[in-house]
């Protein structure tokens, strides 16, 4: 493989960094020409110290620029991780920033980058058809980094012009897995952030803990391997060895495997088609010793079935679901409301918010900020 030049958008957070350090291992193949982030100046020029991109972006820009980072091109504001992208000419972009933030640098990446690796799962979530029109229609790979997804791309490449009946998406079942109906309700942000099997950030985790993360990869695997939501099913399995399944006409499963570390499908789509070794733990079948499976319970976990919903109904109801989702979580997260609100916040915005056709990015934005003003009403009503 030559050596390529990559952007992390979002280098400083679980995903980014991860990325960084596949990148610090494989010095001959990969110089990080661009790190973004919003607000985490400190840790931002930390990574700009050590990895000497040409280009670095801040949404939020910084009381100083301290000398010695000065050497790059820096870019501040609102729509500075697109303007560094298109500064640094990066051939790859790992798209790693969080929520529908990132979809204006997954869209741009599409127009400059030859590769696209995608983390940013809500921007599949919310801009999917445009997406996977617009990298159809250039020829870019769109490579998961998702462990689902990553793990599902790779099974797919054993599968030789047959067709697939069922994608079998597997779930560690988050922090409240076993958690009593009534106990979750009032479930603390402590708890909800002591995730099983991942380290990663708060987002995700908070939305493991009430399986809408699960809902989000259903409706991602939908756009990025053209599967109806019929042909989705979700596996709750504790261990998270098996990262998801593929199953054949004929009843073969196909199943990839690994002990939870995400620089596994991070470094896969990197590199890819090559396989990258990092320092990964060996599945040791014997420590194993069982791998456990359960149906996912609907009931405990409501906002999964409305996800799944919203993926059949189209239109805006995936944009919906995002947008509440990513204002209760935030309301969560500051203690404004308890963790058994965030699915009644989605279901109030996916019952009372229009639904319309998307066609545009605007009208992404416009179904998101529907979705928002809805579910800050909501939130400001139980705060009284
Ligand atoms: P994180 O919170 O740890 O990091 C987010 C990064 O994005 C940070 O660098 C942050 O500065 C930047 N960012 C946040 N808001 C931004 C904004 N408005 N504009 C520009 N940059 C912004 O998140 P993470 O856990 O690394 O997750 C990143 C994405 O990857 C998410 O979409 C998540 O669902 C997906 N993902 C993460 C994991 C994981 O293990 N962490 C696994 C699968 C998928
Ligand atoms: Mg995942």
């Amino acid at each position: 493989m030559e050596k390529r030049t990559i952007a992390i958008l979002g280098a400083t957070g679980s995903i980014g960094t991860q990325a960084l350090d596949i990148v610090s291992r494989y010095p001959d193949r990969f110089d990080a020409v661009c790190l973004t982030a919003h607000a985490s100046s400190e840790k931002l020029f930390e990574l700009v110290r050590r990895f000497r991109p040409r280009c670095a972006a801040l949404n939020v820009e910084p009381a100083a620029l301290p000398e010695d980072v000065r050497f790059c091109e820096w870019f501040f504001g609102p729509d500075a991780t697109v303007r560094a992208l298109l500064a640094s000419k990066a051939q790859d972009a790992l798209c790693a920033i969080v929520g529908i933030a990132g979809l204006d640098a997954v869209w741009a990446a599409l127009d400059v980058c030859q590769r696209v690796l995608l983390a940013n799962k809500e921007a599949l979530v919310t801009g999917g058809d445009l997406v996977m029109r617009k990298a159809a229609g250039k020829g870019i790979p769109l490579l998961p980094v998702d462990s689902e997804h990553s793990a599902i791309f790779q099974c797919l490449q054993a599968r030789q012009g047959n067709p697939v009946k069922r994608l079998l998406l597997t779930a560690s079942g988050g922090a409240l897995r076993t958690w009593e109906k009534a106990a979750m309700y009032d479930a603390t942000v402590r708890d909800v952030l002591k995730h099983p099997t991942w380290c990663m950030g708060g987002k995700i985790t908070v939305d493991c803990a009430s399986m809408v993360n699960k809902g989000l990869e259903i409706i991602e695997a939908h756009h990025l391997f053209d599967m109806p939501a019929e042909q989705i099913d979700v596996v709750i399995h504790p261990q998270s060895v098996i990262h998801s399944m593929i199953e054949f006409e004929d009843g073969a499963v196909l199943a990839q495997m690994g002990m939870p570390d995400m620089r596994g499908p991070i470094g896969y789509a990197m590199g890819w088609p090559e396989r990258l070794p990092y320092d990964a733990k060996p599945v040791n079948f014997y420590e194993l010793g069982h791998l456990d499976f359960a149906a996912p319970d609907y009931d405990r976990f409501p906002a999964l079935k409305m996800a799944i919903e919203a993926l059949k109904v189209g239109g805006s109801m995936p944009v919906i679901l995002n947008g509440a989702n990513e204002a209760a979580v935030g309301a969560f997260l500051r203690e404004q409301i308890p963790f058994g609100r965030i699915p009644e916040i989605i279901g109030h915005a996916l019952e009372h918010v229009p639904v319309t056709a998307i066609t545009s990015i605007p009208d992404v934005y416009a179904a998101d900020a529907a979705a928002r003003a809805d579910a800050e009403n909501t939130i400001r009503r139980l705060a009284c």
